[in-house]
């Protein structure tokens, strides 16, 4: 299976097991919304818990808050979301599609890349162990062309993009031939520039001062509230504020699925320092960050550090976590040096003193802050398109298997009795009846065992328990690893204890 046809069965896989839905599908769907069905909602609940956990209940100075979708309008004004929250649109006038125009270009760019390394590789198997890469890089004729091109293609989009310099861009893209996948042609607009933020009206008057935004970030949401928590928390610098929350943007191209969503769902964490410290913390949550999702098991080769060469006016350092997604490495969270912009706007537009008080010091200042920023919907599509897997079984068979780490698997177990009669059910639901507190569970008497194994594979459930007639007499089970396939036989009374070891989220928490 290619790349592309294993993320159009996970799409598939996702919808036909009760994951994730096109929004309002009977009405043909709304463009990059989703609904999470029963199972999504799970996994994207136990996401949730291990990152709230991680942030407020291993770090003592972190605490959490819930704030509103609506906001005064000022916020974005301070924030700088209504004069730049932009992003440069073009349409190609054939195919009637519209594009980001940064977007064609990068990719451009990216291609010319991916030849570079091409051409490396071919050079490696050409010639074998005596291959100089260095060398080669800067001597073959293939390469140097592919990487100066990319270079300087590079460089002007920057320039373009500091002085938004939107003719420029337009330039770039019919100078690189640049061509609209969809229709094939080179007939671009010109390029302009789109608020991506959604707006509504209060009905106090209906008039244009009336009109509120839907946030398009939850970080603005804890800067506002700085001071109450701080406050009433009795917060002493350094300390965060962490959330999760619905965030709204009006995407031009929004595909990809759940990637790219027009309403979506951050977990952010605004860590408030002293000026002049936020290098050290930079690094510390980088790392912190990092291994947050490391902890999860998935393969470190499928994340990478992306610094920003090119910093938003507010940030004095940015970096993101790519993941290897089925798409290529793509950004799965940012972090962000944002200095005092933040705190410093609202200060300067609401009047309001936004300080901190230093009692060893006695100095007042404006707190810098380092945010963590994660799409949950992201992270839920890392999670399952890392964990999807079509296995080949003995005897020709095959199985689909969802290899979603233990503890976020939105079903702990399964509890399978052999036969619908004898009995088995009734003691299937004593069993049930121990492990309800505990664990999310799936009751399942109908079709044969082996169906009943795959419908579970296929949903990532990690045990499956089943009960037979020897059950009836020696008060022992069969349970099954998803992943190993291999079976045991153990006391019903040992149950709770074998599936906590996996499944619990504080043993993944206690290693973090
Ligand atoms: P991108 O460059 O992919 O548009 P961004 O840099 O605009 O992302 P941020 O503003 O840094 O993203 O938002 C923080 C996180 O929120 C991202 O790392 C991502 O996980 C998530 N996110 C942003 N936009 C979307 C979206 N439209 N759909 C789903 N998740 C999103």
């Amino acid at each position: 299976m290619t790349q592309e046809e294993l993320f159009k069965a996970l799409v598939a896989h996702c919808k036909e097991y009760g994951f994730i839905f096109p929004s309002s599908e009977i009405y043909d769907g709304l463009a990059a919304v989703y609904d999470y069905g029963q199972l999504g909602a799970g996994l994207k609940n136990n996401i949730k818990k291990y990152w709230w956990d991680a942030m407020t209940r291993l770090n003592e100075n972190i605490v959490g808050i819930d704030s509103c979708i609506f906001m005064h309008p000022k916020v974005w004004v301070a924030s700088g979301h209504v004069a730049a929250f932009n992003d440069p649109l073009i349409d190609n006038k054939d195919s009637k599609k519209r594009y980001r125009a940064d977007v064609l270009i990068e990719d451009y760019i990216a291609k010319l890349q991916d030849k570079v390394e091409k051409e490396v590789e071919k050079g490696r198997k050409k010639f074998g162990d005596s291959f100089d890469e260095e060398e080669y890089r800067k001597t073959n004729p293939n390469v140097m062309r592919a990487k100066a091109k990319a270079d300087e293609v590079h460089n002007r989009y920057l320039e373009a993009e500091t002085n938004n310099d939107l003719k420029e861009m337009r330039q770039i893209i019919v100078d690189c031939g640049i061509v609209d996948p969809v229709s094939g042609t080179k007939n671009w607009t010109d390029v302009r520039q789109f608020n991506l933020m959604f707006s509504t009206q209060t009905s106090n008057t209906g008039e244009a001062a009336d009109k509120i935004y839907l946030r398009p970030e939850t970080a603005q949401g804890i800067f506002v509230e700085y001071l109450n928590v701080q406050k009433t928390g009795r917060m002493k610098i350094p300390f965060g504020i962490a959330q999760i929350g619905k965030a709204f943007r009006n995407e031009i191209v929004a595909r990809q699925f759940i990637f790219r969503m027009r309403e979506f769902e951050q977990m952010e964490m605004e860590f408030f320092i002293k000026p002049g410290t936020e290098m050290e913390w930079f690094k510390t949550w980088k790392s912190n960050r990092m291994n947050w999702h490391l902890n999860l098991g998935m393969g470190a080769e499928n994340y990478r550090f992306h610094d920003h060469e090119k910093l938003a006016h507010y940030a004095n350092a940015a970096t993101d976590i790519e993941f290897n997604f089925p798409f290529g490495f793509k950004e799965l969270e940012g972090i962000h040096s944002r200095t005092d912009f933040d705190l410093g706007n609202h200060q300067k537009l609401s009047g309001k003193k936004i300080q901190y008080f230093d009692p060893e010091t006695g100095e007042s200042y404006t707190p810098y802050c380092v945010e963590t920023s994660i799409g949950v919907d992201r992270m839920v599509l890392a999670v399952l398109s890392h964990s999807y897997h079509v296995e080949q079984l003995e005897g020709g068979e095959s199985r689909v298997v969802l290899s979603i780490p233990a503890p976020l698997a939105p079903i702990k177990v399964a509890v399978l009795p052999l036969l619908k009669k004898d009995g088995l059910p009734e003691l299937a639901q004593k069993v049930v009846d121990e492990l309800k507190f505990d664990f999310d569970y799936q009751y399942d008497e109908k079709d044969s065992i082996g169906k009943r194994y795959r419908r579970q594979d296929a949903i990532g459930t990690p045990f499956c328990v089943t009960v037979d007639h020897d059950s009836l007499e020696d008060n022992s089970v069969t349970i099954r690893d998803r992943d190993t396939m291999a079976q045991e036989r153990v006391p019903i009374a040992e149950l709770r204890d074998i599936i906590d070891k996996k499944v619990n989220l504080n043993n993944l928490l206690r290693k973090l």
